[in-house]
């Protein structure tokens, strides 16, 4: 095997690991309960799990999917959050490679990171409002506060005069010192101030964008058709891709909420009241975005060209 599967490989085998902390999560956070404390139990007869029956994946198909102790079926959710997460891991060493290879520096580094993170943390919350329609805050505020230190990291390490916004473009000052550079018009707002305040804006837009959403359907049908939760979730995802990358999250979720609930209607599966778990598809839209965002709007872009 070359490098190159190496890499992917161990993506693989930590998302494996991290996937099976996922579901500790998923099953206990929509409870409130510690994901430290106790060790995993069988949920049927409560024998805790020896830990050759814990391996991810291999465990469960080992054990055809029912408990040593009792014979009670294990979810298939187990295998396919452990898979997913290994997926979704492997993809991002996949980047991480690209990175190195292009020589890139820090900034790059802290872009994978990021995608990591908001890949283990939509992935939880998609499963966990799909099951209980909760989105612990357990998961959306800390997501909040890594993606904006991440952004934060990133505009440390921008260069100088990298991504400043000039007024008066036409008036140019060059300073001619060591380490100096050559500013175009008056620095209105410095690279690393625009990104830290951008990312600010995109986080207050993106949960006033849902927000008001809410109270308008609040007001219209004099009742709550959204959680707070949502309003959270939609603010982590602009945390770790900005605004537009949570427009677009938004806009995807959206439409593949309204097309389940026109087949489950078409099969009269569900009436005009059944409460869809829409927290589930706006994270299915942030995995969307943060994977292929970029290429999807470079796809468009040149589609009207
Ligand atoms: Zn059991």
């Amino acid at each position: 095997m070359t490098l190159l599967g190496w890499f992917e490989l161990g993506g693989f085998v930590v998302g494996l690991l991290f996937g099976s902390f996922l579901n500790v999560c998923i099953s206990r956070l929509p409870e409130h309960e510690s994901v430290v404390q106790p060790r995993s139990r069988c949920g049927e007869c409560g024998h805790p799990i020896r830990w050759y029956d814990n391996v991810p994946v291999l465990s469960w198909v080992l054990l055809r999917a029912k408990c040593r102790d009792c014979a009670k079926r294990i979810s298939w959710r187990y295998p396919v959050v452990e898979l997913a997460v290994a997926i979704w891991f492997a993809a991002t060493a996949e980047r991480l490679r690209e990175f190195v290879s292009a020589n890139s520096s820090f900034p790059s580094f802290a872009d994978v990171a990021g995608l990591a993170v908001i890949g283990f943390l939509l992935i939880g919350l998609m499963v966990m409002d799909w099951r209980t329609q909760r989105l612990p805050d357990a998961f959306t505020l800390p997501g909040i506060a890594i993606g904006f230190a991440l952004t934060c990291v990133q505009a440390w390490f921008l260069a100088p005069g990298e991504g400043d916004i000039a007024l008066n473009p036409t008036h140019q000052l060059r300073m001619n010192s060591p380490g100096s550079f050559q500013a175009r018009g008056n620095v209105f707002v410095t690279g690393p101030e625009a990104m830290v305040l951008g990312r600010v804006g995109a986080i207050v837009g993106a949960a006033l964008i849902l927000l008001v959403i809410r109270w308008t359907y609040k007001a219209l049908r004099g009742q709550q058709g959204m959680g707070l939760g949502d309003v959270k979730l939609l603010a982590m995802i602009a945390a770790f891709l900005g605004f537009g990358g949570s427009l677009m999250a938004l806009g995807v979720g959206v439409m593949t909420a309204a097309i389940y609930a026109v087949a489950l209607l078409a099969m009269r599966r569900a009436t005009a009241k059944t409460k869809l778990p829409f927290g589930s598809f706006l994270a299915a839209g942030g995995l969307f975005a943060a994977m292929w965002g970029q290429r999807a709007v470079e796809w468009y872009v040149n589609l009207w060209r």
